[in-house]
């Protein structure tokens, strides 16, 4: 039994399920393989999760979404919720047999039988139920309506008999009911804490003024395949938090469709004529303080916040000085780095500089990254971190400690934009990356509504460019997305767009930023900036004459 658990707990961490499972592509269908690469399952699905660490995955079949056991043996058709199927919440999920509605766990065993109405998911150990309410199409969205709603326990015991006209789940020890068309607010035992405010049970995100704003960075996330797996109910998470606030279209209009340029524009809010970033191979450091790093520093005062940057990549998002290597030595690497990139484009820019003389001997001057200057006037920069799972659960221990404290995070994820170059865009590796993406965002989101931190906190996962269609490298990608809590959020925009609107959430005067921002913040209108679907060609310099 012991070294089950052991082997459960290892295979999970290598991101297997319990079988040791992986989905495949095959034919546009879906399959599963094992560790070594052989055909467990056919494709033969038209979707397909990974496995659970406790050996069950969401598949879609000819009848639905459905979990499979590691034999392939379909355990339990759960609830379809946009498209997908029911997310786990605190380790259940629901289940719908003849209209009544239950909740099974991770191995696809029934844990409350279905005997309700309807149910919404369980928070803090309680779920609200619904007895005798009706499912009625209002806009878009399907709601339950009339009925009279109480809450039960983990057991499907009613703990909070049924007596409100609506409720919600609970946060923080409180729930939103409705009661004599008011909603009101109720603790643990059903008892009346405080009136609620008025109309329906608004998500819980921060809309006034956040305390706290975290960019998740999905690096290298096309927007078409992110879309695509959205509609397969693929991210779930990524889902989640958009249906708390906006999901919105981000063009790149200026600089390279890379790494320095993307990350440098996002965390900037300037075209690269005024960083200097144009792309990975024509770079200079960041000037001081133009980052929204040193500019939240500079606004609150060091003491005042915890700036903090955990990040995947090393190269390209990177802190390291100026330096002169030497030019027989540079030549060498320029000539390796040419052969990678003719078989993996994008990934042999090579950064360089001019080429000065010092005692008889010539060198090639490599400028300063970009983050050499902000390292040094924010909290902390960690880069090389690789794995999702790294940088996540650092960025995770520092939530925990900065839990108190207004913070500004950067978590950088770059999984899919390696398993594009290693394996193309439309690669089944590809579509596994991003649902890792997906899964640790999901993980610190939920960290943060367990330290009660939720409704204090913006999240905006952001991208730094896409990948061209079926291929293994992001020359000219331009279209990625936006993905937020913030309900103020309110049209499409570029890259250079998304400092700006963290700045103005933190409370600073746009007007009053030094240069001024090429950027404009997401709540406020802006003309249409498209990406065109060629690159500009770059004009040509008149030859002098
Ligand atoms: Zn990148
Ligand atoms: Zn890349």
């Amino acid at each position: 039994m012991g070294n089950m658990v052991l082997l459960g707990v290892v295979l999970a961490m290598a991101g297997f399920g319990g079988a040791g499972l992986t989905p495949f592509e095959r034919g546009e269908k879906w399959g599963y393989k094992d560790a070594r690469g052989k055909v467990v399952l056919e494709a033969r699905f038209t979707a397909a999760m990974p496995f659970s660490g406790e050996g069950i995955a969401a598949v879609l079949d000819e009848r639905g979404w459905a979990y499979l056991d590691d034999t392939g043996k379909v355990v339990m058709r759960p609830l379809v919720v946009d498209n997908g199927p029911d997310y786990f919440r605190e380790g259940l999920a629901r289940f719908a047999v003849e209209s009544r509605l239950g909740f099974f766990d991770q191995r696809g065993q029934v844990v409350i039988p279905p005997a309700f109405s309807f149910a919404l998911p369980f928070s803090e150990g309680l779920a609200a139920f619904c007895v005798g309410c009706q499912e009625v199409a209002e806009g878009e969205h399907q709601a339950m309506r009339g009925g009279r709603w109480g809450f039960i326990n983990r057991k499907g015991e009613p703990v909070i008999p049924a007596q409100f006209e609506e409720a919600g789940g609970f946060e923080n020890g409180r729930a939103r009911v409705k009661l004599g068309g008011q909603w009101k607010m109720i603790d643990r035992r059903g008892e009346l804490a405080g009136a609620g405010p008025d109309g329906p049970a608004a998500p819980a995100a921060p809309q006034a003024g956040p305390r706290n704003i975290i960019l998740i960075g999905w690096d290298g996330a096309q927007r078409n395949h992110v879309k695509e797996m959205i509609a397969r109910g693929e991210l779930p998470n990524l889902v989640a938090l958009a249906r708390q606030g906006k999901m919105v279209d981000i063009d790149v209009v200026s600089g390279a469709t890379d790494t320095k340029a993307g990350w440098t524009q996002i965390l900037t809010g300037y075209a690269p004529e005024k960083t200097g970033v144009y792309s990975n191979g024509r770079y200079q450091p960041i000037p001081v303080g133009y980052s929204v790093f040193e500019r939240l520093e500079q606004f609150f005062g060091p003491q005042n916040i915890e700036t903090r940057a955990f990040i995947a990549k090393k190269g390209h998002v990177d802190a390291d000085g100026p330096r002169k290597v030497p030019y027989e030595q540079w030549l060498k690497k320029e000539a390796q780095q040419k052969k990678i990139d003719r078989a993996r484009p994008g990934r042999g820019n090579l950064q360089g500089g001019r080429i000065v003389e010092e005692g008889g001997s010539k060198f090639v001057e490599v400028p300063g990254k970009p983050w050499y200057n902000a390292q040094d006037h924010m909290d902390s920069f960690v880069n090389g971190l690789r794995l999702n799972e790294t940088v996540a659960k650092m960025a995770m221990e520092n939530l925990e400690k900065s839990k108190d404290q207004r913070f500004f995070f950067f978590i950088h994820f770059a999984e899919p934009d390696h398993a594009g170059h290693g394996n193309g865009e439309n690669s089944a590796e590809y579509s596994q990356a991003l649902q890792q993406d997906d899964l640790w965002t999901g993980r610190i989101i939920a960290q943060l509504q367990g330290l009660g931190l939720w409704d204090k906190t913006l999240v905006y996962v952001v991208v730094d460019h896409g990948f061209n269609e079926g291929e293994s490298g992001h020359r000219y990608a331009p279209y990625v997305f936006l993905a937020t809590n913030d309900q103020q959020v309110s049209r499409n925009g570029t890259r250079e767009d998304i400092a700006p609107t963290v700045l103005k959430r933190f409370g600073l005067d746009l007007g009053k930023i030094e240069p001024k921002l090429d950027g404009i913040a997401l709540d406020e209108p802006a003309p249409e900036r498209k990406a065109p679907a060629e690159p500009a060609q770059p004009r040509r310099a008149k030859r002098k004459r």
